[in-house]
């Protein structure tokens, strides 16, 4: 095992840590040993992950005293329904877990929303921790506390916030993502940069092509500087209150791009780079930001493989999916909007001649 760094997220009594570096799946048993929970756990994950990884986790856990039970969900976004979570209510109980016992979920975004949310309703909570081993999984899902399934109206209706225990972030876990799906992670990455971290914006500017490559060093120094920034931000909006917008970074807009092409035309993070790409263009229109500062986010993304032009949505669709969005204030949608890189703002009256002009700009 190389480096593993240790990230603290202090939220008094919730507080927990995430350990980030290429092996740390080896950690998981003892760590979680330390945090002086019972003897029985979980692991929650799908087929194709359990096969790929879930050895190493169970060896840890089994390693260091665990019983380990297992529980299966479908992947991807199917994984995040009211029956999956009854089926998990039902391993539970199976399992014997009681309120000193750990769910373990092993996977993307997907499996640790709907794992989260069953361990946060099982028995009003019991312990929880995130493997993830998708790169939005690790920059993003995974730390927060965030938990959630899908109503069939709506994604993400029905949650809890429930944070976890330990967060273990094993970048070599990575190395068998399929390419659009580490792309699409890369959106969020550069997301943090962009509003929070010029530094860190800089450093991805300068090292795309290794980061591209899925250099171990370059790699593990990215997703632990993701990390930092995602939890800096936890500790101080745990339940997102306003600080927590800032995340909404090219999600306003992404959001009602995925709604406006019906989910299917693009990942969530290619939404989300094209969410950039328009929200950098309404700060240039409004005078909010220079040319340069967007320059610098789109040359980004697209050196990220990500898209930026070409949503195929119609403006209007798009303008009518943010009308339903659910963080509206008195119908008015809040745009996070970058004044410069590692600087944000959130803007409450965006005018939708705006928002038309940049969509069709990027369209
Ligand atoms: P995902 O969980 O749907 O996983 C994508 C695919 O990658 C799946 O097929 C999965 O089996 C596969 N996979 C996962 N890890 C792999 C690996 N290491 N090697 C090979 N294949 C692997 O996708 P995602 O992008 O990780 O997560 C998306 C979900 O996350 C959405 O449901 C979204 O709502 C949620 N999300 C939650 C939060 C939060 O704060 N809770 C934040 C962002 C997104």
């Amino acid at each position: 095992m190389g480096r593993v760094d240790v990230i603290p997220v202090n939220l008094g009594a919730r507080s927990y840590r995430i350990l980030v570096g290429a092996g740390a799946l080896s950690c998981i048993g003892p760590e979680l040993s330390a945090l002086g929970v019972g003897r029985r756990a979980i692991l929650v994950s799908d087929r194709g992950i359990l096969a790929l990884h879930g050895d190493a986790v169970r060896a840890s856990l089994t390693g260091a005293g665990f019983e380990v039970a297992e529980f299966l969900v479908p992947e991807g976004e199917a994984a995040k329904q009211l029956r999956v979570a009854e089926r998990a209510w039902d391993a539970f109980v199976a399992a014997r877990l009681d309120r000193t016992g750990t769910v373990v979920a092993l996977g993307g975004g997907a499996v640790g929303d709907v794992a989260g949310f069953a361990a946060a309703t099982y028995m009003r909570g019991v312990n929880f921790v995130q493997v993830p081993t998708t790169l939005l999984g690790q920059v993003d899902a995974s730390s927060g506390g965030k938990t959630a399934i899908d109503h069939p109206t709506a994604k993400n209706l029905i949650g809890a916030f429930h944070q976890p225990r330990l967060v273990v972030v094993d970048t070599a876990t990575l190395r068998t993502l399929p390419d659009r799906d580490y792309r699409s992670g890369l959106a969020e990455v550069i997301k943090h940069g962009i509003v929070l971290d010029p530094d860190y914006f800089a450093d991805l500017e300068r090292n795309i092509a290794p980061l591209l490559a899925r250099d171990e060093a370059t790699l593990a120094r990215v997703v632990a500087g993701s990390c930092r920034i995602k939890g800096a931000v936890v500790e101080r909006d745990e339940t997102d209150g306003d600080m927590r917008n800032v995340l909404n970074y090219g999600h306003t807009i992404g959001h009602a791009v995925e709604a406006a092409t019906g989910y299917a035309r693009w990942t969530h993070g290619e939404a989300v780079a094209l969410g950039i790409a328009a929200e950098a263009r309404i700060a240039t229109r409004l005078g909010v930001a220079s040319g340069d500062t967007e320059a610098r986010q789109v040359s980004l993304l697209a050196a990220a493989g990500l898209p930026v032009k070409g949503s195929d949505a119609a403006p209007a669709a798009v303008l009518d999916a943010l009308g339903r969005d659910k963080k509206a204030k008195n119908g008015r949608v809040p745009i996070v909007l970058a004044p410069e890189i590692g600087k944000f703002r959130v803007v409450f009256d965006v005018p939708p001649a705006a928002i038309v002009a940049a969509l069709e700009e990027v369209a």
